[in-house]
């Protein structure tokens, strides 16, 4: 597999990841794409099959990943998979787009270890964890139950950030937004060492 570049944004779920890569995905000289993961888990009232996620059974799930047809998958919560399709990223490429993925971080460093240079690593990092409890309520798409287990997952994600490539803090959205465009815009105009050699 070979194309664009790769811009990966991951972080604890209501950190504001979601808000940045939509921004991103809304500057069209960045040339971006938004890679659309497969997951098992229900799809919320305002989502979309195909726009989203492509909402799949947990076996379809489970025979994409015996077929080898991941890019990377994880389990991120119980039951709850998620994966990246290779055929997605393909399509993508073959359209001539940089690909972006919301991914958690276990799946993003995924990524990011096969292909190395094509892929700029970003961890979006939120203020506190008190804060992220906040924004999730507020967000009031899951239950008490759920936002919690969210919440006990973000301090082990918090502790993967040194790994990524950078670190954005978002501490003020506008801020963040601001920088993580001028990262993508860097990162795009610099040539891979594929196209150096
Ligand atoms: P949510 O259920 O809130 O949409 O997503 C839960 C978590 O799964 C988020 O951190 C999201 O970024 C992550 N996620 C979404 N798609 C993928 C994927 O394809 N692979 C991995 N590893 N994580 C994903």
């Amino acid at each position: 597999m070979k194309g664009g570049k790769l811009l990966v944004f991951s972080a604890p779920s209501g950190s504001g990841k979601t808000t940045i890569v939509r921004h991103l995905l809304s500057q069209p000289e960045l040339n971006l794409a938004f890679s659309v993961s497969a997951t098992s888990r229900p799809r919320r009232v305002k989502e979309k099959h195909g726009e989203h996620y492509y909402f799949i059974s947990i076996s379809e799930f489970k025979n994409h990943i015996k077929n080898d047809d991941f890019l990377e998958w994880e389990e991120v919560y119980r039951d709850n998979f998620y994966g990246t399709l290779k055929t997605e990223v393909e399509r993508l490429w073959a359209e001539g787009k940089n690909v972006i993925f919301d991914i958690d971080v276990v799946g993003g460093l995924r990524i990011k270890k096969k292909f190395p240079e094509q892929t700029l690593a970003v961890f979006v990092k939120p203020p506190s964890v008190d804060e992220l409890k906040i924004r999730l309520k507020k967000r009031s798409t899951e239950s008490e139950d759920k936002i919690n287990m969210r919440i006990a997952k973000a301090s082990v994600e918090l502790a993967t950030a040194p790994q990524f490539d950078k670190i954005i803090k978002n501490y003020d959205l506008d801020i963040a937004l601001e920088e993580a465009k001028q990262l993508v815009l860097d990162f795009i105009q610099e040539p891979t060492l594929d196209k150096k050699e």
